[in-house]
């Protein structure tokens, strides 16, 4: 551990690779010898246009996808694409079909609802979104024009551990806080995108990862920069686009193929997480973790203290332990321990260890 620095839990923005911010450090002042900072360049100059094709480049090749997709970056956040989605695909014909499985898949299908061309395909508010619906509980529509996920429920702390049979209906998902984590048949989806500033960069940009078929599909009477056919055309340079978030997000894509790419960073999430839920599991009920255990989420985990008194005293102590950023969503309550990638195990054996102490002391 980095003296001065703590070992940040927050969910987003959240912890990003040490030797990536020290890179970024040290490259600040002149990037690729072009005698300028990536915060001065210009956004047309050839070292700018090698780094955005690396990125694109390495976060095909963690993914495994081919031609057939195309990797934009875009701004506004996850929030913008929820209100995109349905403008650049859906119709009164062709509504977009909802799974409602947290705050953020309900904000999504509110931009569907809004313009009239939503629906829900199922929904597990009713019980608070302690788990991911399951293929049995899915009602598509045969005329849906997609079946929109939230793949990793940030806030509620539950993950989909399985790809949804949609017969036909194409797939999108919301990958913000799940991002690059884990392998996944990404080729079963037709649009993936994501807020960054969880798993893969500093906010101000969104990665889409989507079938070229699709961008294309754009209505022409949408404004410009509203139509994802704008993005696809000009390569994400129709305006001029966040460098330094994308050259962050460059290299820590660069940093997870480096590490081994997504069955590593697999590998390593799921031992992380098993650490933490195992603490919780045999707490004897001290902590109540939020998600039904076959729907946990390896990124965030959810749990719940005896009282909220002693969840005051947790999040204090934890900080002083070096220990920040645990205290869980205000719709959840509780604690949340957001361990994405760059989340070292050495940071969880230290909350797993606090976790141990503070209910010897306070039980
Ligand atoms: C954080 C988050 C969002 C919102 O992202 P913004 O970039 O702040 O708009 C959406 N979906 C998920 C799953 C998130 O975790």
């Amino acid at each position: 551990m980095e003296a001065n620095r703590i070992y940040n839990f927050n969910p987003g923005p959240a912890t990003l690779p040490l030797p990536v911010l020290k890179e970024a450090q040290a490259e600040f002042l002149n990037f690729r010898g072009s005698g300028e900072s990536i915060l001065e360049i210009s956004h047309r100059a050839k070292e700018y246009a090698a780094m955005q094709d690396e990125a694109k480049a390495d976060i095909k090749k963690l993914m495994g996808l081919g031609d057939d997709y195309e990797v934009l970056f875009m701004t506004g956040g996850a929030s913008t694409q929820f209100a995109l989605l349905p403008l650049n695909f859906a119709s009164k014909e062709h509504p977009g079909a909802y799974v409602l499985s947290g705050s953020f898949a309900e904000k999504a299908y509110k931009e569907a609802e809004h313009l009239d061309i939503g629906v829900i395909a199922a929904s597990s508010k009713d019980g608070g979104y302690k788990h991911i619906p399951q293929q049995d509980e899915l009602k598509i529509p045969e005329n849906a024009a997609y079946v929109h996920l939230c793949y990793n429920n940030t806030i509620y702390g539950t993950e989909y551990h399985y790809i949804p049979d949609t017969k036909g209906v194409p797939l999108f998902a919301d990958m913000s806080s799940d991002m690059l984590s884990r392998p996944i048949d990404f080729s079963k989806f037709d649009f993936i995108y994501a807020g960054v500033q969880k798993n893969l960069g500093p906010a101000g940009v969104t990665l889409v990862v989507a079938k070229k078929s699709f961008l294309e599909k754009s209505p022409e009477e949408l404004p410009t920069m509203f139509k994802y056919a704008t993005f696809l055309k000009k390569d994400s340079l129709y305006n001029t686009p966040p460098a330094f978030n994308i050259y962050m997000v460059g290299k820590v894509a660069h940093w997870i193929l480096e590490q081994g790419g997504l069955p590593e960073m697999a590998k390593r999430n799921k031992k992380k997480a098993d650490l933490l839920y195992g603490v919780i599991d045999a707490s004897n009920g001290y902590y109540r973790g939020h998600a039904e255990p076959a729907s946990r989420s390896f990124m965030n985990v959810t749990f719940r203290l005896p009282s909220e008194e002693l969840e005051k005293k947790f999040v204090a102590e934890a900080l002083a332990e070096g220990l920040g950023g645990v205290k869980g969503h205000r719709s959840v309550g509780g604690m949340r321990a957001s361990i994405y990638n760059a989340m070292t195990y050495e940071g969880v054996e230290k909350l797993a260890d606090f976790m141990q102490k503070f209910q010897k002391a306070n039980a």
